[in-house]
């Protein structure tokens, strides 16, 4: 499923090679048309003849309307059923290229070639595409596996350092969910792509083993939202004051506060807490949270699409490495870690 490419992309020239495609739909935005496509195309060794689809770069166009639009395109390029998808850049490539090749005549091959970090460790893998509709995030969409993905860390080299900080926060989690390993290998590390690449394998394989134990997230996969109720809730509070902040920091100050959930049921040493706060706040800055009410935190995370009947249920760690779900904690523990995490960055 995952292929690393060599600088040749042979193992890319080699997979369409043997599954003869009849017509490769390269899917790139504005910004992965700039810095990857050309590398793309300077290894691409294929007589099968391609076309170039661009789509301008932002979460905003990951809507029904630039879905529309490809359908479209892919029509007038007579596109049949044995066409291969490639699409390459960030999640929003990868859920929208993937929605649009699952729909096509009901599905189309695709592969992923990711090219953010985030894309790289979390959006390419597991097989959710979608999009975006009125105010909901992905809440269109489907469940539909990628034939292939390559990955190619040197991609990373052009990525603006905040799109790589957000995205590390998602490998911050796989160590705190699945390998103390992974951790300790990244707890600590100057954040520049060379530091960041020899651990991107090691991320793309848990996000890989979780979603292979548990494709419609009945179990396990809810694992992969540890930092995510509590981080969430934030991102949105934030989106509706038109001040969006990237992801990846509402996670990992959600990571901090749902770590101590953990502590305050005694499920994680003080230690641990400790050195979880300290290794995420050394990298991300303080979202001030004070201005926020309480009780929208709690009602955003009570309205969560995957809570029901009044009752949050949290992914938390009961060590580093290893984490539960559908933990219950009550709202008195939840206010302990909000006022928490405001006083973590006081000297
Ligand atoms: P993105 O695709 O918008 O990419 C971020 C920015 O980086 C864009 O401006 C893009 O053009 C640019 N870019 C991409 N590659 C680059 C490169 N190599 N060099 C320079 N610039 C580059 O966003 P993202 O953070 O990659 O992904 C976010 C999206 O992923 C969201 O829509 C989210 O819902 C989705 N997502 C999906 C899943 C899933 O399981 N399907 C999981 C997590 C996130
Ligand atoms: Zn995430």
């Amino acid at each position: 499923m995952i292929s690393f490419l060599d600088d040749n992309f042979s193992q890319l020239n080699q997979y369409i090679r043997e599954s003869e495609p009849s017509l490769l739909l390269l899917l790139v935005d504005e910004n992965t048309h700039e810095y990857c496509l050309p590398t793309v195309l300077a290894n691409l060794e294929t007589t099968i003849p391609f076309e170039i689809i661009e789509i301008e770069a932002g979460e905003e166009v990951k809507n029904i309307a630039t879905a529309a639009q490809l359908w479209e395109i892919l029509s007038e390029f007579g596109t049949d059923r044995n066409a291969l998808m490639i699409n390459i850049g960030g999640g929003v490539i990868t859920d929208m290229g993937g929605f649009v090749a699952s729909t096509y005549k009901r599905g189309i091959k695709f592969i992923n070639i990711p090219t953010t970090l985030l894309s790289m460790v979390d959006a390419s893998i597991g097989g959710k595409t979608g999009i975006d509709h009125q105010f909901y995030k992905n809440i269109i969409g489907t469940f539909a596996m990628p034939e292939k993905i390559f990955a190619y860390p040197k991609f990373l080299q052009t990525l603006p350092f905040t799109e790589l900080r957000s995205g590390f926060a998602e490998m911050l989690k796989h160590g705190l969910i699945a390998s103390a390993q992974h951790w300790n290998n990244l707890k600590g590390i100057e954040l520049t792509p060379e530091n960041i690449e020899p651990y991107v394998v090691d991320s793309m394989n848990i996000k890989q083993q979780v979603v292979e134990q548990d494709f419609k997230e009945q179990n396990i996969r809810k694992t992969l939202n540890f930092g995510h109720t509590i981080g969430h809730a934030i991102e949105s509070l934030y989106l509706q004051q038109e001040a969006p902040v990237p992801h990846g920091e509402a996670v990992a100050a959600g990571m901090i506060m749902e770590a101590h959930l953990s502590y305050s049921n005694n499920l994680i040493s003080q230690d641990a807490l400790t050195e979880i706060t300290q290794a995420i706040i050394s990298i991300y800055p303080n979202l001030s949270i004070e201005h926020f009410n309480q009780d929208d935190i709690y009602n955003l995370m009570l309205n969560d699409k995957k809570n029901s009947n009044g009752i949050i249920k949290f992914s938390i760690i009961d060590n580093i490495g290893h984490c539960l779900y559908d933990y219950e904690v009550t709202k008195s523990q939840i206010e302990d870690a909000l006022q928490y995490y405001k006083d973590a960055y006081l000297p």
